[in-house]
């Protein structure tokens, strides 16, 4: 049985979160690590991870996707942002060691001219600065819609870079349904096909991690808006096939629709009636 739950704040704390998702009927969830849209980090409190880790094992909980922030561009031309960014990834991973066990979801980034093959050196390089024998996070890569000159828009780009990864054992895939559809990738018209070729070019072996979204434009559109579940051009019958899919069935699935809680509330009790 799949994981469901969705992307919530993480600004009063681990255990918070995990109160939040029960009371919600999560049983999984995602965060983000530090400030968004900044980079700035709370003071590490070992004991609130603690907390929610045995909160979590109480009721049954799947594996965690936390997400790096976007500011986080391991592939920029800038070398101050490369430089931010790597920082970013190696201390996220260091903290994530107090909550072992979960994954850590990123953004390949965007080689912003560089060109695709200079950006997947780049992120490749941080990765093996960042990843140590002692790492207890798995680091995921997510699959992205190719907006602009984002990373990820093929999954022959995202085996590129755990190709390039040493501790590749500690590397899968987040797949975004509003991503991979953008992408070019009909989930809708033949899914099966879809996790055919993710099979053979990366392995579902990798793939560790869903992002249910809906997307608000047509397949191959590389525009990356999420839509709500039914409300877009993917459609309800299409994401429920992708939740009941056999080769997924293990998965956390998490909801990063444009909702509030009421919202994502309706989204988490009308997967769980897609799965009944
Ligand atoms: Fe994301
Ligand atoms: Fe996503
Ligand atoms: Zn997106």
């Amino acid at each position: 049985m799949p994981f469901i739950g969705s992307h919530l704040s993480s600004t009063k704390g681990y255990l918070a979160m995990g109160k939040t998702a029960i009371k919600m009927g999560e049983d999984t969830f995602a965060y983000f690590t530090r400030n968004p849209r900044g980079g700035s980090v709370k003071p590490l409190n070992v004991p609130d991870m603690q907390a929610l880790q045995a909160l979590m094992d109480e009721q049954g909980f799947g594996r965690l996707v936390a997400h790096a922030p976007y500011t986080m561009n391991l592939c920029a031309a800038k070398e101050d942002v490369r430089t931010f960014s790597r920082n970013v990834l190696k201390e996220d991973l260091e903290r994530l060691n107090a909550l072992p066990g979960h994954y850590l979801n990123f953004h390949p980034g965007s080689h912003v001219g560089q060109g695709a093959e200079a950006g997947i050196a780049l992120i490749a390089d941080a990765l093996n600065e960042a990843l140590t024998p002692d790492t207890k996070t798995t680091v995921l890569l997510e699959t992205m819609a190719g907006k602009g000159t984002e990373i990820g828009r093929s999954f022959e780009e995202l085996r590129a870079i755990i190709d390039r990864v040493e501790l590749s054992e500690k590397m899968g895939v987040c797949l975004d349904t509003c991503h991979v559809w953008d992408g070019g990738y009909d989930i809708v018209n033949d899914l099966d096909g879809v996790l055919t070729t993710f099979d053979k070019v990366i392995g579902l072996d990798r793939l560790k991690a869903i992002h249910f979204n809906d997307s608000l434009n047509v397949c191959g559109a590389h525009k990356d808006r999420h839509a709500r579940l039914g409300e877009g051009c993917i459609g309800a019958e299409a994401m429920k096939r992708v939740l009941r899919h056999p080769a997924l069935k293990d998965l956390p699935f998490v909801l990063e629709t444009p909702n509030d809680e009421a919202g994502y509330i309706r989204e988490v009790a009308l997967m769980r009636e897609w799965l009944a």
